[in-house]
């Protein structure tokens, strides 16, 4: 059994998860990122001690997914947008001096990746990425049932890359990139605060205002993921994520779009499909994180 930790900027999430990626017990929190670190830390032990005892089952180890810059080799956090005071604090030292057993950590992108590649809709492929479009954008990319590292360990930011510069300006640091146009976030902002969900509820209606909306929403995905294919023509893209849950309404934009600007690479070959793993994903992916490094 793998203890397995989602941290997000919006809720924290504790499982015991059994090797096959069955998620057989879970407990969550608001994250209430203005409490601060210690808080924050004592709630996520004291429920991942109460779902084990639940369960009865020792943990042979802990594996995290964290939002943000962390180091994976020292499990050292970086600076975090959504949990200000974080910065720099070591959680794997904090879980393994708690439970006593081995920890690992990934970005919370990465860790849903390895999830998804390992037990959803990559399992068979040879080069994957996992896509999650809801408050923001989250990608990871695995070849050969590793994951693609950048330099010193960092995890590539592919929600961030720029494709509109008269865009918005990102806390990345970029104007329009793909996170800053395409997220729930922005797509609910450019339609006055109406939020992507209700949006795409009126699309199904046939809203005009919505179905217009929902275009733009389609060709702002379509270029994002026309740019993955072009660059790293994956055998799969899973796409996972709130706003992926309303994909029908903006398949042919994307296909279209992808079709008019992947003209160099065989982009018929990439099959874009949905994530397998649904609410699973963060916990089942946590606990690969584990599996994936302690073996
Ligand atoms: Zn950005």
């Amino acid at each position: 059994m793998i203890g397995a930790v989602d941290i997000g900027g919006t809720k924290f999430a504790v499982g015991v998860v059994n090797e096959s990626g069955e998620v057989l017990a879970r407990a969550e929190t608001p994250s209430h990122p203005e409490l601060g670190l210690q808080p924050g830390l004592a709630r996520m032990f004291e429920m991942l001690h109460a779902i084990q005892e639940e369960t009865g089952q020792r943990l042979q180890g802990i594996g995290i997914g964290c939002t943000g810059p962390v180091d994976p080799y020292t499990g050292q956090l970086g600076l975090i947008e959504f949990l200000p005071g974080w910065e720099w604090f070591n959680l794997v030292d904090a879980f393994e001096q708690e439970f006593q057993v081995p920890v690992f950590i990934e970005n919370d992108a990465d860790a849903a990746t390895l999830g998804e590649a390992a037990w959803g809709a990559g399992k068979n492929a040879e080069r994957m990425m996992y896509v999650t479009i809801s408050t923001g954008i989250g990608a990871g990319l695995v070849i050969h049932g590793q994951l693609y590292r950048g330099a010193g360990g960092s995890h590539p930011e592919y929600g961030h890359h720029v494709i509109d510069f008269s865009g918005p300006k990102c806390f990345c640091g970029a104007y329009g990139c793909w996170e800053s146009l395409a997220s729930g976030t922005a797509m609910a902002k450019r339609s006055g605060g109406i939020s992507a969900y209700e949006i795409c509820l009126a699309a199904q209606r046939g809203e005009a205002w919505a179905l217009s909306a929902v275009e733009q929403e389609g060709l702002y995905l379509g270029i994002g993921l026309a740019n993955l294919i072009t660059l790293f023509v994956p055998d799969v893209i899973a796409l996972g994520g709130g706003v992926m849950q309303s994909r029908t309404l903006f398949w042919d934009k994307i296909t279209t779009t992808i079709q008019n600007s992947c003209g160099l690479v065989p982009f018929e070959r990439t099959l874009l499909v949905p994530a397998l793993l649904g609410k699973d994903v963060a916990l089942a992916g946590a606990a690969r994180v584990f599996i994936q490094r302690y073996g």
